[in-house]
């Protein structure tokens, strides 16, 4: 069961958060709105109520379509501007999605990319 947070409101919107119960509950939202909508979203845990809601995924991880390697779903692969970035992107991923993903740099010289395993 999902309820509107009566203390808690959006920073940006101004409406109620949403509230989850567990964090696997927030998870499973996270990566609906992810695959619905394409927002990014993180879970966490409230410091004031102490439920679940959802926040916006850090965005500190720009990236752009590499333009030679493809993914194995027939898509550009991703190009992080560093190892670091490319870091950052696959520990949001693994939080997210429970996905393990490791970065390499780009066998063509486009950055750096994540593959699985
Ligand atoms: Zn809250
Ligand atoms: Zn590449």
């Amino acid at each position: 069961m999902t309820n509107k947070s009566t203390t808690c409101m959006g920073k940006i919107s101004g409406r109620p958060l949403t509230e989850y119960t567990t964090m696997s509950e927030a998870n499973e939202a996270a990566a609906y709105v992810d695959r619905t909508h394409g927002n990014e979203m993180v879970a966490y845990r409230c410091q004031r109520c102490h439920m679940w809601h959802l926040g916006t995924a850090e965005r500190h991880t720009p990236s752009q379509p590499c333009g030679v390697c493809v993914g194995g779903n027939g898509q550009p692969k991703q190009s992080y501007r560093s190892e670091a970035e490319a870091e950052r992107r696959a520990k949001i991923l693994g939080r997210e999605r429970r996905v393990y993903l490791r970065s390499y740099s780009c066998p063509h010289g486009d950055g750096w990319h994540l593959t699985k395993g």
